[in-house]
């Protein structure tokens, strides 16, 4: 049998829940990627909102290349300096108190959810268990986390799911006043819902939900895993719209491309998590933590922060000229370096063929639901790079429209 590797062999050997681009990517840096045949891409995706410093940040590189001489792994059964130094920067820069460490987005919210219903059965006995969630969010593709999630598409075909759980629409104040009652445990919400199309919270929304927990004896549960580590030009987005949630989870942005899920937290909830309660064999290990370290300590720098709000002016500038001339948007929005381009009622549903229009043009995006056309590149991505990104998509939509 042949070594050589190809997109063919995807299907040969991959389970087919993904249906990957034409090409496969084998060097990236900084906000640029080349293929096996040294084909070179700008990448506005960022792997989905993950790769915050571009693609071989020379910190990260090291961060990593160090860590990997000392220590890899040694599981919970013993703890290690990395971690410990991460959750002591997090909870330094955050409400929290508290930090638990785990390998992924999903796994960081089903932690969230799984505290939340610990701390209502140690305070309030088990009947408070009920998690109000919003339409159309997404928390993750665990069993639970995608019965959280607000998008019914991701849990056909896989029931009995968790039951206790209910949907509100995402914004609707009024609804949420009728959905939270003194059995439920926990809301959650994402201040930004990134998979479902870019669309921001209200501040009054946001406010009304801690509001609620707090007349409920509930917890409010913020996902960041999307909005998290400067994507919204803060550090975490409640801390744009200055409402604090009881638990936030991080992914993502936080590993910069190193696989690290978070779960933060108060003290007092913390305590409903004892020794067996919970756990993961990779959580909180040592090169994972010593990379997102880094990252944490290089995003959390005001004028790195700054930086992603001075891009977000100069994309959506970008985007909206590109609008004039090929007027196939019908809304550019977004906060920060997380932006979607809703497509005007002529195109609707059309965003994967303008993802594909712009890979012809050499240029990686994203889209979020059949829709919007998402970006979420690196928040250092180069002036140069915006422009040149800017150009190529223009290229695509003079293809597309
Ligand atoms: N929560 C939000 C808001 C997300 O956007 C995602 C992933 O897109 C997740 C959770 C799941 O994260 P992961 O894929 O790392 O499990």
């Amino acid at each position: 049998m042949s070594d050589a590797i190809s997109r063919a062999t995807f299907d040969q050997v991959m389970v087919p829940n993904y249906s990957p681009a034409g090409f496969i990517p084998v060097r990236g840096l900084g906000s640029r990627v080349w293929d096996q045949g040294g084909r070179e891409f700008i990448d506005f995706a960022g792997g989905i909102a993950v790769n915050a410093l571009g693609h071989c940040h020379p910190e990260l590189v090291a961060a990593l290349t160090e860590q990997a001489q000392k220590l890899w792994h040694v599981s919970n059964v013993f703890t290690n300096e990395p971690v410990l130094r991460l959750a002591r920067l997090l909870t330094e820069l955050t409400f929290a108190d508290r930090a638990f460490f785990c390998n992924s987005g999903g796994e960081a919210n089903e932690a969230a959810f799984k505290l939340a219903r610990k701390y209502a059965s140690d305070h309030f006995g088990a009947d408070k268990h009920q998690i109000v969630a919003c339409k159309n969010s997404f928390h993750g593709r665990t069993l639970f986390t995608v019965s959280v999630g607000g998008q019914p598409k991701y849990t056909e075909g896989f029931a009995p799911v968790p039951a206790g759980i209910a949907h509100t629409p995402f914004n609707d104040i009024e609804a949420l006043e009728r959905a939270v009652t003194d059995r439920t445990c926990a809301v959650v919400i994402e201040p930004i819902q990134g998979e479902g199309g870019v669309l921001h919270a209200d501040l009054a929304f946001l406010q009304a939900a801690r509001e609620l927990c707090d007349q409920h004896g509930a917890l409010l549960i913020f996902d960041e895993v999307q909005t998290g580590v400067g994507r919204s030009g803060s550090l975490y987005t409640y801390m744009e719209y200055g409402v604090t949630p009881d638990i936030l989870t991080s992914a993502k942005a936080l590993g910069g491309g190193f696989p690290i899920g978070a779960m933060l937290t108060t003290e007092p909830i913390a305590k409903s998590f004892s020794p067996g309660t919970h756990g993961s064999t990779y959580g909180g290990n040592p090169l994972a933590c010593a990379v997102a370290h880094k990252v944490v300590q290089i995003v959390s720098q005001p004028e790195v922060l700054a930086g992603v709000k001075r891009r977000h002016q100069r994309m959506v500038a970008g985007l909206r000229a590109l609008n004039e001339q090929y007027p196939v948007f019908k809304d550019i929005r977004g906060v920060g370096l997380l932006l979607g381009c809703e497509l005007a009622p002529e195109y609707a549903g059309r965003a994967r063929d303008l993802l594909k229009a712009a890979e012809d043009q050499n240029l990686m995006v994203l889209v979020a639901g059949p829709s919007v056309l998402r970006l979420a590149p690196s928040l250092v991505i180069d002036d140069q790079d915006i422009d040149q990104g800017l150009e190529r998509l223009a290229a695509a939509l003079a293809v597309f429209a």
